[in-house]
């Protein structure tokens, strides 16, 4: 086996002792030699309903304790070949949406400097778009998986531009997304009006509503999307809120009708393949979520994308 860096095992320490990092990986200041960064981003001020997401790393982290490094149905085996670490949290100024997006943005700059693709753990919505800022700097407009129950198209909300609704309208304006190679997965609910998804798909956003979905297995739509793609650099972000609330109850606005913990699964290991420059995972809410199932879902989640990454190795 490798010389990389590997979370702690459960035989070794049992699983509720040690570290608060990712999957009890160590903690690392200096990210020289990192392939991936795990990092958080505890906020929830760009939030319009439900807060707590920024207690989202901590529990995120906190359950990711259970995981184990080999993935039994995929083969993935990202430690063998990956050098992953925990970067610790992104020092927000929570009292400051404008400064939090500025700080999110400058840190990126900072750790795409160093070739780490980073792995968010949120935070609402709102640190996806100076994440995608820093993205387009490096490697200009990339494609997008954006799996979320809400297409975050607003123009504002109370007067407010920059907000984990207005997230991909503000990046199609700016530039820093492909608009052709936009996949929105999950989308449902109840709108304001007949045209509320429309003019994104008038952008060229290719949406997958959630009804659309139901009962399918998403293993064809993720090859599908994969074969689109093609070699491009692509950005994957998943608000927790695309699942069902009865699988991930544990957030600020969920919406029934949702995608299942499975159909998620075959979405991301459908992605192998891609050329993923990054990725996060969004709006988990740990005071709404009373078992912990919803972090434990997330934990997993940012596992699975850890495992369709560029260059993992497969057992
Ligand atoms: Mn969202
Ligand atoms: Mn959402």
């Amino acid at each position: 086996m490798s010389g990389k860096n590997q979370p702690i095992s459960g035989n070794d320490l049992a699983r509720f002792s040690g570290p608060n990092t990712f999957m009890r990986l160590p903690s690392v200041n200096d990210l020289a030699g990192l392939d991936v960064a795990v990092l958080g981003v505890p906020m929830d001020i760009g939030t319009s309903w439900r807060s707590g997401t920024r207690f989202g790393p901590k529990q995120v982290r906190s359950e990711s304790a259970m995981l184990r490094p080999y993935n039994l149905a995929t083969g993935a085996a990202p430690f063998d070949s990956l050098q992953v670490a925990d970067i610790g949290d992104l020092a927000i100024n929570t009292f400051s949406l404008s400064d939090s997006l500025r700080i999110i943005a400058e840190s990126y700059d900072a750790i795409l400097n160093y070739d780490a693709m980073p792995l968010a753990i949120g935070g609402d919505h709102s640190i996806t778009l100076p994440i995608l800022r820093a993205m387009a700097r490096r490697h200009g407009p990339v494609a997008l998986i954006h799996v979320d129950a809400h297409a975050d198209v607003n123009e504002e909300m109370f007067g407010v531009r920059e907000t984990h609704g207005t997230v991909f309208r503000r990046a199609h304006e700016e530039g820093l997304i492909n608009p052709s190679k936009v996949y929105q997965i999950g989308l449902r609910g109840t709108g304001y009006g007949a045209d509320d998804f429309a003019e994104a798909a008038a952008w060229g956003f290719q949406q997958f509503p959630a009804h659309e979905l139901w009962g399918r297995s998403l293993s064809a739509l993720s090859g599908e999307i994969r074969r689109d793609i093609g070699k491009l650099p692509t950005y994957v972000t998943f608000d927790i809120d695309s699942l069902d609330p009865s699988f991930a109850p544990g957030t600020g606005t969920p919406e029934i009708g949702g995608l299942s913990t499975m159909q998620a699964l075959e979405l991301i290991r459908g992605l192998k393949g891609l050329n993923i420059v990054g990725a996060d995972l969004v709006e988990v809410s740990p005071p709404y979520d009373t078992s912990g199932n919803t972090a434990l879902t997330g934990a997993n989640i940012l596992y699975e994308l850890l495992c369709v990454l560029p260059g993992v190795a497969y057992r």
